[in-house]
């Protein structure tokens, strides 16, 4: 990294619901970021805020001392970096290209082989926490790769985040976040239908996350989606329901790869990808009530 006195100048690419608020906070640590996204109403976001905005990922990536991709899923982080768009061949041998998006954990091993031979050494650092703690600074980050080459990121990290697990070997941090988000989706479906069901009994609903929140039956769901998004049909958490039916999908994925049958992650992945075909990608995945409820 740097030496003291010159700022970690950090390419950022990917600058969506979660991207903008982490160069927001990245800034306002005192690295200077020069930014990237394929949307034109994204780089105008970014440019408000105070970054460098970028007209290609090449440009971003040039001259920065750290490259972060927050990107919608491994495939596209990927073809960034090795395709036509050409980042990986833009950036200087001995620099870190840190992806947090949530990647496939195969895909990220892959890619960390392919990026070696360029002098470019690769992290994984995906984020729970929501676009609420991404604006906070508070996202916690699950890392995985080299411990070295983590010592020297954390920094950037740090400005992101409150907590920081290292997970491991490379891809681990994406295997992480592929469980949590198979847990917590496979939570809210159960959450979403004790809620169905009670309510076509005759239970009220607010009655019912109230018991829930109180009792063993209580999870995220009903703690900070129920009322907060769903009962009140606002279905704007601001995560969207591909994504989380494609993390879910890399959960399935996993356990097929190590030959494990579980069947809970397979139903839930079925689950995710038939409300993604029924309400589009682009829906809030909080409105999987709205396809289970018509289900
Ligand atoms: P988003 O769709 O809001 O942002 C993704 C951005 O990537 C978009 O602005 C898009 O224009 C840009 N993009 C896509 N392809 C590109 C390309 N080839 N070159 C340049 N830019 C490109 O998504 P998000 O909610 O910010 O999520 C980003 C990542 O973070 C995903 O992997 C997601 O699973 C993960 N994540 C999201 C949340 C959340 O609550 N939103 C929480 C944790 C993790």
């Amino acid at each position: 990294m740097k030496s003291e006195n010159a700022p970690t100048v950090v390419g950022f690419i990917g600058l969506g619901r979660m991207g903008l608020p982490m160069v927001e906070n990245l800034m306002k640590a005192g690295f200077a970021v020069q930014g990237f996204d394929q949307s034109e109403a994204a780089r105008a976001d970014v440019a408000a805020a105070g970054a460098i905005v970028c007209a290609s990922a090449a440009e971003a990536g040039r001259g920065a001392d750290v490259v972060i991709t927050m990107l919608p899923n491994g495939a596209i982080v990927r073809d960034v970096l090795l395709g036509e768009a050409g980042l990986a061949a833009a950036m200087s041998p001995e620099s870190i290209v840190i992806d947090m998006s949530s990647s496939a954990p195969t895909d990220t091993t892959l890619l960390a082989e392919k990026l070696e031979p360029l002098g470019l050494q690769l992290i994984d650092a995906p984020v729970s926490g929501g676009r609420k703690k991404a604006i906070e600074g508070t996202l916690t980050i699950m890392v995985g790769g080299d411990s070295a080459v983590i010592n020297k990121i954390l920094p950037v990290l740090d400005a992101m985040s409150a907590t920081i697990f290292r997970t491991g070997k490379i891809g681990s941090g994406h295997a992480m976040k592929a469980i949590n988000n198979y847990v917590s989706g496979a939570g809210m479906v159960a959450a979403m239908e004790g809620v169905i069901l009670g309510q076509t009994f005759g239970l009220d609903p607010e009655v019912i996350v109230d018991v829930l929140n109180v009792s063993t039956g209580r999870n995220n769901t009903t703690e900070v989606k129920m009322k907060q998004f769903v009962l009140n049909s606002d279905f704007g958490s601001g995560f969207a329901l591909g994504l989380m039916a494609k993390d879910i999908g890399i959960a399935n994925d996993l356990a097929a790869a190590l030959d494990l049958k579980m069947g809970s992650v397979a139903e839930t992945s079925a689950r995710w990808i038939a409300a993604q075909e029924a309400l589009g990608p682009d829906a809030d995945h909080t409105e999987m009530y709205r396809f289970l409820a018509d289900s």
